[in-house]
């Protein structure tokens, strides 16, 4: 028995696990996205193993009770051959249950408080906000493929996958979704968290600092070097005051002690290839928008 071994296994077998059962909980009936991982063959406390042959993904509810003896490994070595969304022929669906009445939204290094729309690309919206009937904010996305077809959408925080991808990676704590579509060099990363004040000063100024790094390396690759140019390098400096003020936008909008913060990253090809970095959004032609705060626009980002 290896007893230092971690219980969670390696990224890749992670991934495999999660392919098998088409990134969906195999067990009839279920397909939650939201998994873990169990080992089964031999169990865990029999040897400490991450061989994914004696392993299986799974739902936290089925998990448990799986470690309770509910399925023989027969029976959950069918469900790796034969699981539900194979079965049913569908792809993952699911939902985040995080509803707040003023959401902070930080997208492509850009902070968004009350704007009904987050990006809207050539008429269509892209990523934007709906308030449910008690007045909670919840979160809509449409994404799509190169040739325009939906892949990812989401409406009032329910989402569902349309088309083939490569890797859709969602934790049981079910307060992220990663999606990676390869063939179509499109992915995409969403997170909800809860920060304190203090703590969402200290990303603000982290990122705002990070801002400045980004840009002025980006003028370092693509621009000509020449005495102008190395002087508007030089002028980009973070100050912490810039990030003072954007906290202070905060604070003034949010009253409560705590905020909940949804992260959203990715690279978006249509209608237009837009890359929402961690500290920046590169839109078309290389133009590049961030370490802005928009507080209650109609729409923050639109793009013609
Ligand atoms: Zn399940």
């Amino acid at each position: 028995m290896n007893s230092t071994i971690s219980r969670t296994p390696s990224v890749e077998t992670r991934k495999k696990l999660r392919k098998e059962v088409h990134f969906g909980c195999p067990v009839k009936g279920c397909g939650s996205p939201y998994l873990s991982w169990h080992h089964f063959d031999p169990p865990w406390n029999i040897d400490r193993h991450h061989n994914p042959n004696g392993m299986i993904a799974l739902c936290l509810q089925h998990h448990r009770e799986a470690d309770q003896g509910a399925f023989t490994v027969q029976q959950l070595r069918d469900m790796k051959k034969q699981p539900y969304l194979k079965e049913r022929g569908d792809f993952p669906k699911g939902r985040f249950n995080w509803r707040r009445e003023q959401l902070l939204l930080l997208a492509g290094g850009n902070w968004y408080i009350g704007s009904e729309v987050i990006l809207n690309v050539n008429g269509k919206n892209i990523i934007w906000l709906s308030k449910d009937k008690e007045g909670f904010e919840e979160l809509n996305l449409d994404i799509y493929d190169s040739n325009g077809d939906i892949l990812l959408s989401m409406r009032d925080n329910d989402w569902l996958i349309h088309a083939p991808f490569e890797d859709l990676e969602c934790p049981p704590s079910a307060n992220s979704l990663k999606l990676r579509v390869i063939s179509h060099d499109m992915w995409i990363i969403l997170r909800f968290s809860q920060l304190s004040k203090s703590e969402l000063y200290d990303e603000v100024k982290r990122l705002s600092s990070r801002v400045y790094q980004d840009i002025r390396e980006y003028i370092r690759r693509t621009w000509p070097q020449n005495n102008l140019t190395e002087r508007i390098q030089d002028s980009m400096e973070f100050k912490e005051e810039q990030a003072r003020k954007i906290f202070e936008s905060v604070n003034e909008k949010i009253e409560d002690e705590t905020i909940t913060l949804c992260t959203i990253e990715g690279h978006l090809i249509w209608p237009l290839n837009i890359s929402l970095d961690k500290a920046k959004t590169i839109l078309p032609r290389q133009n590049i928008l961030a370490g802005n705060f928009m507080v209650s626009c109609g729409v923050g980002v639109r793009i013609t």
